[in-house]
């Protein structure tokens, strides 16, 4: 489904599905350069990032290109930790911090899909975090064969999952996990015993939208709801949200 067509379906999300495919085309068009100029040191990559950044979200260069400076003299390198780049102290007149926060969310993107091997297959089931980067992850899709996939937002894995079961405290007791649906049946699956929740969908939802990511902001109303009723969603959405009103 394209997205113009669902945003004429769902108006009311106009907003978060344009700053979606904004993101996505951000992460696909650096994958594609990534590899058709085979880059893989530090610079040339910071380079190809915020060069796409500037195209994606029309902001000329010039008025970013201080950021690669500022990344460089941070030490860090982002290829490795592109968790790093949220806390560059960056001391702007014009930005906001919480535009500066959104801003250094959407340029570690690219970084954290960088991270994931294609064909990797490890599961969440250890730590319950994503076992690429490190993340929390609020969405799971059920498969055909009853298998839960969570899916980490930022680096974008998929692993294996228990079925019934919280990733935060590994409460495995299905009366303590209550499931809430919306009008398209994606649930919500609450954990009674430390308050957080995750969203999860079935391989249906995932043949109407093709993409998980889609599939969590096309369902915000449902966090909305959740969140309402005092539920924690411990990672954001692809869009760099967490706590939704
Ligand atoms: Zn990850
Ligand atoms: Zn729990």
């Amino acid at each position: 489904m394209k997205i113009e067509e669902l945003i004429r379906e769902k108006p009311h999300l106009q907003s978060p599905l344009e700053f979606y495919q904004k993101i996505k085309n951000l992460t696909e068009q650096c994958k594609k350069d990534k590899e058709v100029l085979k880059l893989d040191s530090g610079t040339s990559v910071i380079d190809i990032v915020l060069k796409n950044f500037s195209s994606v979200f029309q902001i000329p260069y010039e008025s970013i290109s201080f950021l690669k400076d500022e990344i460089l003299k941070s030490g860090k390198n982002p290829l490795k930790e592109p968790a790093t780049l949220w806390s560059l102290q960056l001391h702007s007149e014009e930005l906001s911090k919480e535009d500066i926060q959104r801003m250094l969310f959407i340029l570690s993107k690219p970084f954290f899909v960088f991270l994931r091997k294609e064909g990797e297959q490890v599961s969440f089931m250890d730590t319950g975090k994503c076992p690429v980067c490190g993340t929390d992850s609020s969405l799971a899709m059920i498969t055909e064969n009853n298998e839960k996939i969570m899916i980490c937002p930022l680096c974008e894995h998929g692993g294996s999952f228990f079925r019934i079961g919280c990733p935060y405290c590994f409460n495995k007791d299905s009366t303590r996990i209550e499931i809430l649906l919306d009008d398209e049946e994606i649930r919500a699956e609450l954990c009674l015993e430390c308050n957080t929740y995750i969203k999860s969908f079935k391989e249906n939802h995932y043949i109407k939208y093709r993409d998980p990511f889609l599939i969590d902001i096309v369902s915000l109303p449902l966090d909305i709801v959740v969140q309402k009723r005092g539920y924690i969603r411990r990672s954001p959405n692809f869009i760099g949200l967490r706590i939704i009103e």
